[in-house]
């Protein structure tokens, strides 16, 4: 005769009575606290001993402390300078090598004009070659020390970055974007290949806290979500660096995709990634975002080159 093993019942029952299991249930409980104690104590003396380090160039960062005061003081301005922003993490001198990008700029890709010949006209690369986004920002220079941030971030796992640098993002968002004119932020989808290697996607690093960190500038966020889902990337590319214009077009040819079930009929778009180089990359999603019907694509990154 065939009989049918229950396996849910003989998981459910328990090995011992009640009372011994209950017992164990509180060693165990007391045991994680107790455990959970000794490491954060251990971590506390370990801060004390260890002075803080420059996430940039390593040397110690004592005067951090006194930063931190400094910027309690300045609590009643509109939000957080860079500068502030940046002195909890490097030393005053890699602080200094740390470029904002500051107008005159391009009018579409953002670009900084050696020249201070003011506003209101494109750059010569916008002239030849029209993108598909409507305009790109970013809020540093891709060089000394943005450079050296940006590689600690993403190639040394160095996550603890993406606060202070995303801070960085949020002021030049709120200062060239009015909130109510964008539906969706969407950061640049890695391939899930490369998302494995790394552990993480950085442009959604730097742009998911945005909803919380827009207290800091007393502005409130509207109900804007940030989609790391909303672009799929498609095919294993190779990595962008060394390679050249053509080449970087070439290369990321049929890349993205739209994720199926994601409607983005007419809506606009601020699309999110860490560096413009040449601006395949952003370029080639907007193209594929305008194409599934979005209304307007605009991009914010982190850095880009001069
Ligand atoms: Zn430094
Ligand atoms: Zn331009």
């Amino acid at each position: 005769m065939l009989t049918i093993c229950d396996t849910s019942k003989a998981t459910a029952e328990p090995l011992l009575p009640a009372h011994h299991s209950g017992r164990r249930s509180i060693r165990k409980r007391a045991a994680r606290i107790l455990r959970s104690i000794w490491l954060g104590a251990g971590r506390a003396v370990l801060g004390t001993l260890l002075p803080p380090r420059c996430q940039a160039c390593g040397c110690s960062t004592a005067h951090r402390a006194r930063e931190k005061s400094a910027g309690k003081k300045a609590a009643g301005c509109p939000g957080p300078d860079p500068g502030t922003v940046l002195k909890r993490y490097l030393c005053p001198t890699c602080v200094q090598t740390v470029v904002a990008v500051q107008p005159p700029l391009c009018d579409c890709c953002g670009k900084m004009f050696i020249s201070r010949e003011g506003t209101g006209h494109l750059c010569g690369h916008c002239v030849k070659h029209p993108w598909s986004f409507g305009r790109a920002r970013s809020a540093g220079i891709f060089d000394q020390g943005l450079a050296t941030l940006v590689h600690r971030f993403k190639y040394s796992g160095r996550t603890g970055l993406a606060k202070p640098l995303g801070m960085l993002m949020l002021a030049v968002l709120l200062d060239n974007w009015n909130l109510d004119e964008i539906d969706r932020v969407v950061p640049v989808p890695l391939h899930r290949k490369r998302l494995r290697e790394r552990g993480f996607n950085q442009s959604f690093l730097l742009s998911k806290a945005w909803p919380s960190l827009s207290k800091a500038y007393h502005t409130p966020w509207p109900d804007i979500p940030v989609d790391p889902c909303l672009l799929n990337r498609t095919r294993h590319t190779v990595s962008q660096t060394g390679l050249g214009r053509r080449e970087r077009v070439v290369n990321l040819k049929n890349a993205f995709a739209v994720s199926p079930g994601k409607d983005i009929v007419n809506l606009r778009l601020l699309l999110v990634d860490d560096v413009f180089t040449t601006g395949a990359t952003v370029n080639e999603c907007s193209k594929i975002l305008l194409k599934a019907g979005a209304q307007r694509v605009d991009v914010l990154t982190l850095a880009r080159t001069k």
